[in-house]
């Protein structure tokens, strides 16, 4: 009975990219070095204030609705969900529970396996909630105190929950990839996970297959603390195997223990247990008396729908369709964000080749761009730039290395502090030009013919490869010279 299935369902909670908080006007930002400075009496909980719903709040979710293929009911609502923690002065969070902005959609993920089509992941729900505040501990084993920042509480968070579709600890890393992506793209949140905007914890638990066909599940464990995609990975993959040692050894199923969670410990690379998770009943939902239910119609609805800009997902068909780019390039660029996708798109379009392009901006503008502390805004080499450059590549009037001999001389100029631009790239390439002109070759053929008695004689005696050391005298010569014009003319001229 050693075979078996990891089963894996993620839990993002994106922080959205509003200027307001959920329930009152205080701002919506991140500001850690300036503790409580960013709190009125709705998100302290003081008695009496009352919560109003952020519209924008609520338009960003509904837009990530749509975009995860989700079915919105025209009629939802707010609930209270009951806990205590120091960082949260209501005693309870604004969430929801029966009834979500959305349900039932789904992501569509590039297949882990080379060629094989693209995975849809399930997506159970996605809902709106408010998010806690920050309890800081002192970590320094001396005593100190804690301390609590409440600038976080009542920030607008969206919970995407996804169903136990997800197989692999790689395949997870996959959909959280291609999830930030597609948040991206669609504007709703700066997904940074150094910040808190987006996190992740995963539930897994394995299926073992017997002979006659059944399977036993092992107990459902949820993983917390990963703060980078690449923990999530780590965490899954060790849980997976602890699971399997686990049930081997006592042979506990999921009827035979509760969920519980467990942490994730980056230094030691390990999982380790922190509570038995609480069940919905404990929280004691009831609908929040103090908001409104949410009301939408149809027309509504597919005003946002209609107003969705492309998804990665569909720009990742279409640069593999249209413009010849291999999956992994498409998803390299894609991965990198809207900005770079909307300049690989200008360049393609001006040089009128998406594979040329797409070679250049994965390779030497990323490169660039990792290297310097600036984004792609401060990048001297404007699509318009890079565009007109790769025109001559493909009109067949320059050498991909005469290409990077101007791509490097511009970057030069403009590390000088020199501004460049487009007709910059006309005159640095005319001078590099491919010469094909017969009448400026055949001298410098002719002379190299005089100069290599003994490889022409070779080349007589049809021991092709001794062309090479001519051609170079030629190329040498005529700087620019098309080696095929070069190879074609020497051998007519070698066998007169
Ligand atoms: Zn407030």
């Amino acid at each position: 009975m050693s075979k078996f299935t990891t089963i894996i369902g993620l839990e993002v909670h994106t922080q959205l990219k509003t200027q307001s908080k959920l329930f009152c006007g205080c701002a919506n930002e991140f500001n850690p070095d300036h503790p409580n400075t960013q709190t009125c009496p709705v998100c302290l909980g003081l008695p009496g204030a009352l919560p109003v719903m952020n519209r924008t709040a609520f338009d960003l979710s509904l837009k990530t609705g749509l975009a995860l293929n989700c079915h919105i009911p025209l009629f939802t609502k707010w609930d209270r969900k009951q806990y205590y923690y120091p960082d949260l002065p209501k005693a309870y969070q604004i969430s929801q529970f029966d009834l979500p902005f959305s349900e039932n959609g789904w992501l569509e993920i590039a297949n882990d396996e080379d060629g094989k089509p693209p995975r849809r992941i399930g997506i159970t729900r996605a809902h709106l909630e408010e998010d806690a505040g920050k309890n800081i501990h002192d970590e320094s084993g001396r005593g100190g105190d804690s301390c609590v920042d409440l600038n976080r509480t009542g920030t607008p968070l969206l919970e995407i929950v996804s169903e136990p579709d997800l197989r692999t600890a790689s395949e997870a890393r996959r959909y959280l990839e291609d999830l930030r992506t597609l948040l991206l793209f669609i504007d709703v949140s700066d997904c940074n996970m150094q910040e808190g905007s987006l996190r992740c914890d995963a539930n897994v638990n394995l299926h073992f297959h017997n002979d006659d066909g059944s399977v036993t599940a092992t107990p459902i464990v949820e993983l917390k603390n990963m703060n980078s995609f690449r923990n999530v990975e780590l965490a899954i993959e060790y849980e997976a195997k602890r699971q399997k040692k686990d049930f081997e050894k006592t042979g506990r199923t999921i009827d035979d223990a509760p969920k519980v969670t467990r942490g994730w410990d980056a230094e030691r690379n390990v999982t380790f247990a922190q509570r038995e998770k609480e069940d919905s009943s404990d929280y004691r939902y009831f609908p929040d008396p103090d908001l409104v239910p949410v009301v939408l119609t149809q027309t509504e609805i597919d005003a946002v729908r209609e107003a969705l800009p492309e998804t990665p997902a569909k720009k990742r068909d279409r640069f593999q369709s249209d413009l010849g780019l291999s999956e992994y390039d498409a998803s390299v660029i894609l991965g990198q964000g809207p900005e770079l996708t909307a300049y690989f798109e200008s360049v393609a379009s001006t040089c009128g080749d998406g594979k040329i392009a797409a070679n250049w901006v994965t390779q030497d503008v990323l490169r660039d761009l990792n290297a310097s502390e600036s984004g792609l805004s401060e990048f001297p080499i404007t699509a318009e730039i890079l565009g007109a450059l790769l025109k001559w590549i493909t009109d067949e009037r320059l050498t991909n290395k005469s290409a990077r001999d101007v791509y490097a001389l511009l970057k030069e100029r403009a590390a000088d502090g020199q501004a460049i631009s487009a007709s910059d790239v006309e005159t640095l390439a005319a001078e590099r030009e491919i010469v094909r002109d017969t009448g400026a070759l055949e001298a410098a053929i002719q002379s190299a013919i005089a100069a290599r008695p003994d490889a022409v004689e070779d080349v007589k005696a049809g021991k092709l490869q001794a062309i090479g050391p001519i051609m170079g005298m030629v190329m040498k010569q005529v700087s620019g010279a098309d080696p095929k014009t070069v190879r074609e003319m020497l051998i007519s001229m070698i066998q007169k």
